[in-house]
């Protein structure tokens, strides 16, 4: 069996060595991305597909891969678990704060946050900006130190989504 030399820009430009390219592909989930395995016939052979349709190749947006992971969901392929609000495996298409284009940028890295970026308008600014978001919108959905006690549908629960009407309460719980 002959390898096709042949690099992945190539693929592009012939549909027919595609199509097979493409049957032969694997695709498996790893972390938040898609691995796609186009077999030692494609250059390069390994690729990395966010949840936005990018390749971490040099083709980006138009490389196969990116194709061969619709397929492989239209088929019914398991999808990519979602970060946690906050987390960032890749710089986001869009800065969350003003829409503007984000570029990746190392020194805001961390374990915690994943990849940092910075906006290309409001620079790293808006990249702390919308950390402290996620941690408002965080807050926000847990209000309480302590919850209310109350007596709903015939249980005692600690009721985090606040007194409601019908509840008996016997603890009115302290907000934050
Ligand atoms: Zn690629
Ligand atoms: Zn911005």
């Amino acid at each position: 069996m002959t390898t096709l030399d042949i690099s992945a820009f190539k693929f592009k430009l012939d549909p027919t060595a595609l199509q097979m390219a493409l049957q032969e592909v694997k695709v498996t989930l790893s972390g938040y991305f898609y691995a796609v395995d186009f077999g030692p016939g494609m250059r390069p052979q390994h690729h990395r597909v966010d949840k936005h349709r990018r390749c971490s190749c040099y083709l980006g947006e138009a490389c196969p891969a990116v194709q061969a992971v619709a397929d492989y969901l239209r088929a019914g392929g398991e999808r990519a678990p979602d970060p946690p609000p906050g987390y960032y495996p890749v710089a986001p298409v869009a800065c969350p704060i003003c829409g503007a284009a984000t570029i990746f940028d190392n020194s805001l890295s961390s374990k915690r946050r994943g990849a940092g970026w910075r906006c290309t308008k409001g620079g790293a600014g808006h990249y702390w900006q919308a950390q402290v978001k996620v941690l408002k919108e965080k807050a926000a959905a847990n209000p309480w130190i302590f919850p209310p006690v109350v007596v709903r549908g015939g249980r005692q629960i600690n009721a985090w989504d606040g007194i409601q009407t019908g509840d008996q309460v016997l603890y009115s719980g302290v907000p934050k």
